[in-house]
């Protein structure tokens, strides 16, 4: 399985959702973002098929908003049955001009505003995902104010490093998000939103990570977090109903990452939990997941045109791209690996070796560094494959360059899903 599976029509151009992508380029110009929406539509059906089938009608995996956030994947999302996780104002907004259901939102962030807090409750959010105390406590003065009792979760970290699966020993939790377990912090923060009037207190929240292809993470975070279920009902005689692990299963951006099986992982967190339940005498909570780019990632594509291909003698080469880190920052921020190909030439063996370039001014503004190409020639286009996450929802106007459209690609037809902004856009908020 490689991670862009149509190299090469019969032109020899790359081709995505069966469509030619040189074709797509043509029609609405680079940098251009591709969404192949049946597959998001898939990847949704493999979390709703295993959550039926392991834990249950009334499990619900949420989708991470941020991972890629606008109006027609909400829509999708709605008609998949799927909730959501919103973490700002924005993201609810884009929702219910979406027409989907707030019922089935979570909003999480680590630092809510008063303006965030006001605006969900008003527009009836199913649930808080509360991080802190202070929070806490705004959210109850909120919903009294508005006359509601406000369904929530508390986010607390079990303390499981993801990629060592070690629980981290006390004094090391540190993180900006949640209420730590072995610190107590979990407990107090319990003991108190139990206590608030205007608060309804459903569950608990966890997330441990992200591009995590390991189960065994994630039942260990389940495992600490029922113990943490049991430990409250024993002491405090009250069990909550909702547990939700977060997101962070991985997906292949190139072809050293490893095939994984999210079926077959969910199966088997969903044992560990149900046998650990069944010890505890705790009934099985609703379970819910946030997966984000395991959902959209490889339903997307971003195309470019290829520039300047400059060759340092005895040093190295450089192909520029007509974006960069205003569409796609996450080699800037992270390093984050992609697979690149020459799109035109998709037949080709690719033999060049180089770094592909953004076009803005900052040396870090690189998509990829040692990429074997077939090397383009001015004005071919270029692919970056898996780039339906963490892409568009990231992307910035840094040296005044527009957001490039969102088109979605389905049944072998492409549609505008977002649109490109213009030079007018640029400057609409300018007085
Ligand atoms: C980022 C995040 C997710 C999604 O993570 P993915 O790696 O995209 O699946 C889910 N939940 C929370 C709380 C997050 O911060």
């Amino acid at each position: 399985m490689y991670i862009c599976d149509n190299i090469g029509n019969c032109e020899g151009h790359l081709t995505f959702a069966g469509i030619d992508t040189t074709l797509l380029a043509e029609k609405y110009g680079t940098p251009l973002y591709l969404m192949d929406e049946d597959k998001i539509r898939e990847n949704c059906r493999i979390y709703k098929n295993a959550f039926t089938k392991y834990f249950g009608e009334n499990a619900l995996p949420l989708f991470a908003s941020k991972s890629a956030s606008f109006k027609r994947l909400y829509e999708i999302m709605a008609e998949e049955k799927m909730g959501i996780d919103v973490v700002s104002s924005g993201e609810v907004y884009t929702a219910i001009k979406a027409g989907f259901d707030l019922k089935n939102a979570y909003f999480h962030s680590n630092n809510k505003t008063d303006f965030d807090i006001e605006f969900a409750i008003q527009n009836g959010i199913g649930y808080f995902v509360v991080d802190n105390i202070q929070e806490l406590e705004r959210i109850n003065f909120e919903a009294g104010k508005q006359g509601k009792k406000q369904d929530i979760l508390l986010r607390l970290t079990p303390g499981i490093d993801p990629h060592t699966f070690e629980a981290i020993s006390t004094g090391k939790v540190d993180s900006k998000f949640g209420s730590a377990i072995e610190t107590g912090q979990a407990e107090i923060i319990t003991c108190q939103a139990l206590e608030m009037e205007n608060i309804n207190l459903c569950g608990f929240h966890c997330h441990i990570g992200s591009q995590i292809f390991e189960t065994e993470p994630f039942y260990k975070a389940a495992e600490v977090m029922l113990e943490f279920i049991s430990l409250i009902k024993e002491k405090y005689c009250y069990e909550i109903s909702q547990l939700n692990l977060g997101g962070g299963y991985g997906v292949r951006y190139t072809n050293n990452d490893p095939v994984f099986d999210i079926d077959g992982s969910i199966k088997q967190v969903a044992k560990s939990i149900k046998e650990i339940c069944e010890i505890k005498k705790l009934s099985i909570p609703k379970i819910l997941m946030e997966p984000g780019r395991s959902i959209v990632a490889n339903a997307g594509m971003t195309l470019y045109t290829a520039g300047t291909v400059k060759e340092i003698p005895g040093f190295k080469s450089y192909v520029s791209i007509d974006g960069g880190m205003t569409d796609n920052p996450r080699y800037a921020l992270y390093k984050a690996d992609y697979t690149v190909l020459n799109a035109s030439k998709a037949d080709k063996t690719p033999d060049f070796k180089c770094s592909v370039v953004g076009r803005c001014c900052e040396s870090g503004d690189i998509i990829q560094e040692n990429v074997n190409l077939v090397k383009p020639t001015r004005g071919e286009i270029i692919a970056v494959c898996t780039t339906g996450a963490y892409n568009y929802s990231m992307a910035s106007n840094y040296n005044r360059v527009g957001k490039p459209p969102v088109i979605m690609l389905s049944k072998g037809k492409d549609y505008i899903a977002v649109k490109g902004e213009t030079l007018e856009d640029i400057v609409r908020n300018d007085i």
